[in-house]
């Protein structure tokens, strides 16, 4: 037997990518391997076991090998240790490097050695770029004046009231997609968070009271905004941090309306252009021609940030926290992006413009070789044919999700139509947009999946009560079935878009067969109606989604009872884990690849195997590289995610 001591140097240390790759690594050695850790020892060859001992980067452990070739597997573990890139590929969001360092750091990564030539900041998304730079540098808002006499307050409360209106009705139309802007669901997504910016109480009521204290409103708002961001700005987790960008996104535009200044066109970026900024908000980045921006370079901004987020979405790569002044940003004529590394570089030679130019050659070489799959029905090498299938939440997502070759919608989450606007979409709207959505991607399925509402998203039009645990509460089905008169036009509106022909609808937290029973009911007297008015109307395919531990534990009763079930894996994990799926503080424990969760998983998919009916997964991880392998092999026949993981997942089944 041989031991020795190794530090680990993998980013964020050894969770799932890693230690499934590592496991992978060490089967192929004959002898024991194992891994002591704060006095807890877990094998190298099982994944979950080396998951579990949740080891974290920089943290030192001890390695032991008994029997065959046990020196060469030590050899190798330490050098997987000590790689920091080690478990990462394409789909992953690059690792912040948070040290700013400039030129010639070597990083030994294995196979190769990557020399940095340029400025280092935090890699934001991944993929190389060359171009000129596009500066946007906004002048900053000053408001002339402060205090305001006593009798303007009102005045200036309703001016204040009108700027906050236009920008919430903006922010929501651009996110309804009915005005020019992103498509994609994370933009949405981003600009939904936004408009809770806009909406919350901390923020607007500071401003209100600011502005009863006889503050000028366009001075109070910047005020107010600069303190309330530098709170999140000196928060320690690096999530929270990025939340100060969005609300110097929001001030700044409504700063800019009650000073009556116009910020800098941002429409009017040139193709092929790296856009340069000091501090980019996620709104920003939202009104710039995507097409246009080849790469994305600011002072400010962390991986976690929605701009970061947004970036990765479309593919842009995108180098942020850069240390650079603003005047230095003025200067640039042209800039090199690395962003799998985090560097740039500032004007480049002409050798090194050579080399980025191989580079970004071979990068699109291989986004070609993923948009062979666009049409690929993706089959494992054994012959299992998995549908991969698109979670939309608006019309606005189609065209992405079909260039993709999405095999029709697995979830659409009909909860953003309820939430965009000031009251309850009316039944004649909801079937438009539904009959629209089968309509783009018939003959293939879309499934559509009713409200899924609850009392931490209140809707305008549905009052709900205050409730100790949101999560636990009258949410999903159970509000649904409590308010027929809210309920039953979004039926009636699915069984009339039904005459497309390929709808399929979906009841969200199902936690007991009676409810089941119940939206049959409902259901069929909603038909009857429809039949008794001579509307045109059609049946469909009802299926539940899993989501509740619950279901889990009657799979067999509910299977008896519907055509197909889904499985949320968001929710299934937070209900089987007992851990708040939106709480930062303990999102150690919210993990799907946890063993009680796939355990959960796979109950449900031999519950459905005994039934004869189909089960497919529509929460995040139907996504997750190393999840897929694993649900495949349970047993589930469709993966339901967003646009942007479709081509690499039909992918790893193709190879499977
Ligand atoms: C889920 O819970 O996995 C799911 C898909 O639904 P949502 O994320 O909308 O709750
Ligand atoms: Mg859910």
């Amino acid at each position: 037997m041989i031991e020795t001591n190794a530090t680990v140097r993998v980013i964020e240390g050894l969770h799932t990518r890693p230690a499934a790759q590592m496991a992978k690594l060490m089967k192929k050695f004959g002898c024991n391997i194992e891994l002591v850790c704060r006095g807890k020892t877990a094998s190298a060859k099982s994944s979950v076991k080396l998951m579990l001992l949740q080891v974290k980067e920089g943290e030192d452990v001890l390695i032991r090998a008994e029997g065959d070739e046990e020196q060469e597997a030590i050899d190798h573990l330490v050098s997987c240790l000590g790689d920091p890139q080690f478990g990462m590929n394409m789909d992953q969001a690059p690792a912040a490097a948070h040290e700013v360092q400039a030129v010639h750091t070597q990083i030994d990564n294995g196979s190769e050695v990557h020399v940095c030539e340029g400025l280092k900041g935090i890699a934001g998304s991944r993929g190389t770029a060359l171009g000129p730079a596009h500066v946007y540098l906004p002048q900053k808002l000053v408001a002339q004046r402060q205090v305001i006499p006593e009798e303007e307050i009102s005045l200036e409360l309703n001016r204040f009231r009108s700027a906050l209106a236009g920008l919430e009705s903006k922010l929501s139309r651009q996110s309804a997609g009915q005005v020019e802007g992103p498509a994609a669901e994370q933009d949405r997504a981003i600009l939904l968070a936004l408009i809770e910016v806009a909406q919350d109480e901390e923020y607007v009521g500071a401003i209100i009271r600011g502005i009863e204290a006889q503050g000028d409103a366009g001075a109070v708002t910047l005020r107010v905004g600069e303190v309330l961001a530098a709170t999140f700005a000196a928060m320690a987790d690096d999530y929270m941090r990025a939340r100060a960008e969005d609300i110097r996104g929001v001030t700044r535009q409504l700063a800019a309306a009650l000073l009556g200044q116009t910020l800098p066109d941002l429409a009017s970026v040139p193709p092929g252009s790296i856009l340069v900024a000091n501090d980019l908000s996620a709104w920003e980045f939202s009104k710039v021609p995507i097409a246009n921006v080849k790469g994305l370079v600011c002072i400010g901004g962390a991986a976690t940030s929605h701009v970061a987020i947004m970036a990765r979405t479309h593919g842009i790569p995108a180098v942020l926290g850069l240390p650079l002044s603003e005047e230095e940003l003025q200067s640039i004529q042209c800039l090199a992006v690395d962003g799998d590394h985090g560097e740039v570089i500032l004007n480049p030679s002409d050798a090194q413009k050579t080399q980025y130019q191989t580079r970004m050659e071979a990068e699109a070489r291989a986004r070609k070789g993923l948009s062979a799959f666009r049409d690929v029905h993706p089959t494992t090498k054994d012959g299992r044919q998995v549908d991969i299938a698109a979670n939309l939440g608006s019309l606005g997502e189609i065209e992405l999700a079909q260039k993709a070759g999405a095999k029709g919608v697995g979830l659409f989450r009909t909860e953003l139509l309820f939430m965009q606007g000031r009251s309850l979409p009316q039944e004649d709207e909801q079937t438009d947009v539904y009959h629209q959505l089968a309509t783009a991607f018939h003959p293939h399925p879309v499934i559509i999946r009713t409200l899924d509402i609850g009392g931490d998203k209140p809707v305008a039009g549905i009052d709900f009560p205050r409730e100790e645990n949101p999560f636990l509460g009258w949410r999903g089905v159970r509000m649904c079935l409590d308010r027929p008169e809210i309920f039953k036009p979004q039926l009636r509106a699915l069984l009339r878009a039904a005459v497309a022909g390929n709808i399929k609808v979906m009841i969200p937290m199902i936690s007991d067969v009676n409810e089941v029973h119940r939206v049959r009911a409902l259901v069929a007297q909603c038909e009857a109606e429809l039949n008794s008015e001579g509307v045109d109307c059609a049946s469909f395919e009802l299926g539940i989604m899993i989501e509740t531990p619950a279901a889990v534990l009657q799979a067999d009763a509910l299977a008896a009872e519907v055509s197909f079930f889904s499985i949320g894996t968001n929710d299934l994990t937070q209900y089987v884990m007992a851990t708040d799926r939106a709480n930062a503080q303990i999102a150690s424990l919210y993990r799907t690849e946890h063993p009680a969760v796939l355990r959960a998983i796979e109950l449900t998919c031999e519950a459905a195997q005994r039934a004869g009916i189909w089960v497919g997964i529509c929460g995040e991880a139907a996504a997750n590289p190393d999840l897929i392998p694993q649900f495949v092999a349970m047993g589930v026949t469709e993966l339901s995610m967003s646009p942007a993981s479709i081509l690499s997942s039909k992918k790893i089944i193709s190879e499977l």
